[in-house]
This record gives C-alpha cells, structure tokens and sequence, in this order.
C-alpha cells in the first residue's frame, strides 16, 4: 500500500496546478504549481472561493455547464480565461473531478489545470 505522504509529495511536486475543494467551490488546498500558474499564495487561496480565477467575462453558459456536469457527479474538462492575481489574463486547460466518499456521496472537488497560453 502506497502511504499518504507519498500522494501528498507527489501531488505537491506536480507541475500541474491542483487544488481540492469543498462542494461549493471554497478552496481547502493548493498545491505549489497553484501559485506559480495563478499568483496567488497558498496562504491566501485556501478559504476563498475559485470564483477569485474567473476572467468575469465568460459567458456565464460556461459555468452553468461546468456545474450541470459537476451535479450529475460527473467530471468536466474545458478551456476557460482565467485572471491571475496581478490581473493579467491567461488561458487555462482545466478539469474538474467531483471526489465521492464511501457512501458515493459528493464529499469534494479536484481541480487540475495548466496554462496553456502559448500553445494557442
Ligand atoms: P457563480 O456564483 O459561481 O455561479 C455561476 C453559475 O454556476 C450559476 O449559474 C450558479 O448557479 C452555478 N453554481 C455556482 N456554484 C454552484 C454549486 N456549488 N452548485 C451548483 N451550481 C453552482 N472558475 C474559473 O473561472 N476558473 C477556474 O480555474 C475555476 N476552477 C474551478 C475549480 C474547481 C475545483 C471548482 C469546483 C470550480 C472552479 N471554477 C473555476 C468555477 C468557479 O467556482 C465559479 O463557479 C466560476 O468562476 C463562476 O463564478 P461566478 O462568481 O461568476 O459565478
């Protein structure tokens, strides 16, 4: 059996921004990639919601469909202008995994993304 620290080394050396969150999108942890993609801390994140990252141009349609997905307990993967902490804007590659607990209860949120500016 892998051990725990093992997950949370991995998941904190992973070049991938990721963070975990309560159902209602209020974000418990980010890891490192999180801060260097978005610019926010870790410190000042955790307890905010990842509405801090939208561009507040996105036709609201997007979100609806990311969260139509997201009550279906089903995953949603898109491509969504996101703001950074300095204003600055970038395009992120992001997918949105609901977490269930033993019950196949909603418990969490995992939040993956990339910045994938300069590939378009
Ligand atoms: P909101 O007030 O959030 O509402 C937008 C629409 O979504 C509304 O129709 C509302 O009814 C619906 N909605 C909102 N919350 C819920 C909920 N808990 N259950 C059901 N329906 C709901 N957004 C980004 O722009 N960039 C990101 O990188 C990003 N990453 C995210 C990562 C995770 C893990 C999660 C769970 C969400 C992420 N979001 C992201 C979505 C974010 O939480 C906001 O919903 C979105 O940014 C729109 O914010 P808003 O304040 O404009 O609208």
């Amino acid at each position: 059996v892998l051990p725990a620290r093992l997950f949370f080394e991995a998941v904190e050396q992973s070049s991938v921004a990721i963070s975990i969150t309560d159902t209602r999108a209020n974000i418990l942890y980010a890891n490192p990639a999180f801060e260097r993609v978005t610019g926010y801390g870790v410190a000042e994140v955790v307890g905010r919601n990842e509405s801090i990252l939208s561009d507040r141009h996105t036709p609201s349609l997007v979100y609806e469909t990311l969260w139509g997905r997201l009550r279906q307990l089903k995953p949603w993967s898109g491509v969504l202008v996101n703001r950074r902490k300095d204003g600055s804007r970038y395009l992120a590659e992001l997918n949105i995994a609901p977490v269930l607990d033993g019950q196949g209860q909603l418990s969490h949120y995992l939040g993956m993304h990339r910045d994938v500016t300069e590939m378009h």
